[in-house]
């Protein structure tokens, strides 16, 4: 009989250690993580973030006065500056082509239901009676000019955003793809 038990808590965990592990994965709306692509094509690079509002300015409504509008317009700024968060190896030679900022609001309902969301802070009931999660979409369009010498890209993110701490990585590019993790502890990555 306590051998059952034994193996019935043993399987209990791992299962449980798996659900996290695929939560991960899918990347829901949670706060401190946030999922960043970046796909070659010859000389281009495309690189998007999606990432929850609160990751990027640290609360999720819309700016209630103007100290939280200057917040926004400052980050959104930091955002389009690609080639400080970026960082190329030089001899690739890549500059920045186009940088743009999307909001996208959570609505209220079945689909927003159907995230799950985390918080572990205070600021969660402070969202709640705004109405809401929303997500940042930015992306970034770099050319280089010398495209066999990017090989690794540094990110300066974790620095620029406190909030961010965890970052899932996709990458698809002319020698092939992968997936990363990224943290403040690790924040270069090799394709
Ligand atoms: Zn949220």
């Amino acid at each position: 009989m306590k051998k059952i038990l034994i193996l019935t808590a043993a399987l209990g965990s791992s299962v449980c250690a798996l659900a996290a592990d695929e939560h991960r994965q899918h990347g829901a709306h949670e706060h401190g993580a946030a999922k960043l692509m970046l796909a070659q094509d010859g000389k281009d690079f495309q690189i998007s973030l999606d990432t929850p509002a609160f990751n990027i300015y640290g609360f999720e409504h819309k700016p209630d006065n103007a100290q939280e509008k200057e917040l926004v317009d400052n980050a959104n700024a930091l955002l389009k500056q690609g080639e400080e968060l970026f960082l190329f190896p030089k001899d690739a030679q890549c500059s920045l082509q186009e940088a743009s900022v999307e909001t996208e609001q959570h609505e209220h309902g079945d689909e927003a239901d159907e995230h799950e969301h985390e918080h572990g802070d205070e600021a969660d009931e402070d969202e709640h009676e705004h109405g809401g999660h929303s997500d940042l979409n930015v992306a970034w369009h770099f050319s280089c000019a010398q495209p066999l010498e990017a090989k690794t890209l540094t990110l300066t993110l974790f620095d620029a955003f406190d909030n961010l701490k965890d970052l899932d990585v996709e990458y698809l590019t002319d020698s092939g793809q992968g997936a990363v993790e990224l943290s403040p502890k690790k924040h270069t990555f090799k394709f």
